[in-house]
């Protein structure tokens, strides 16, 4: 039980790091590497995909801690719940939103089509300040988005598609 509970903290606390770093990190200093998810892509893959490794550094470090270094089952389920993250982010950010692999989805669901829509926001930025919305899995209402993207006057507001 505790194990679970654990679990899903890890997994919830990611979408809080992972805003914080988004924010703070990627639209900080780390801009050099995240400038390249704001610009077409021209190839499989983007200078920003390191990211991706670095996030999973803590993970595969825990994971290896709790079966083999003898650090306890909380660390496998810690490492676990990044891993989780990743592979919800993967499949929401980059699979559904960017289609970096061919799909059929539609969003339908209010939620569904709320974070995909706020996504696209983030994405109405292309330079290192003035983006809104730097969460994944929670993203407040669109409007509200929207306003704040109007003023912070930085982004050219592409009405995202309202498929
Ligand atoms: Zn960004
Ligand atoms: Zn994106």
């Amino acid at each position: 039980m505790t194990l679970i509970l654990i679990f899903l903290a890890t997994v919830t606390g990611m979408e809080l790091f992972a805003y914080a770093m988004h924010r703070w990190v990627m639209h900080g200093f780390g801009w050099f590497l995240h400038a390249s998810h704001h610009r077409e892509r021209t190839g499989p893959f983007e200078w920003n995909d390191l990211y991706a490794v670095i996030f999973a550094l803590p993970s595969i470090q825990l994971i290896y801690g709790g079966v083999q270094a003898g650090w306890g089952d909380w660390a496998t389920a810690m490492g676990a719940g990044i891993a989780a993250y990743g592979a919800i982010y993967f499949g929401f950010h980059d699979v559904i939103v960017h289609r970096r692999l061919a799909h059929r989805v539609v969003p339908r669901s209010a939620y569904f089509k709320r974070i995909v829509q706020a996504h696209r926001l983030h994405h109405a930025v292309e330079s290192r300040k003035g983006a809104v919305s730097f969460g994944f899995l929670y993203a407040p209402p669109v409007e509200r988005l929207k306003t704040e993207l109007r003023a912070s006057g930085q982004g050219q507001l592409r009405e995202p598609a309202t498929d």
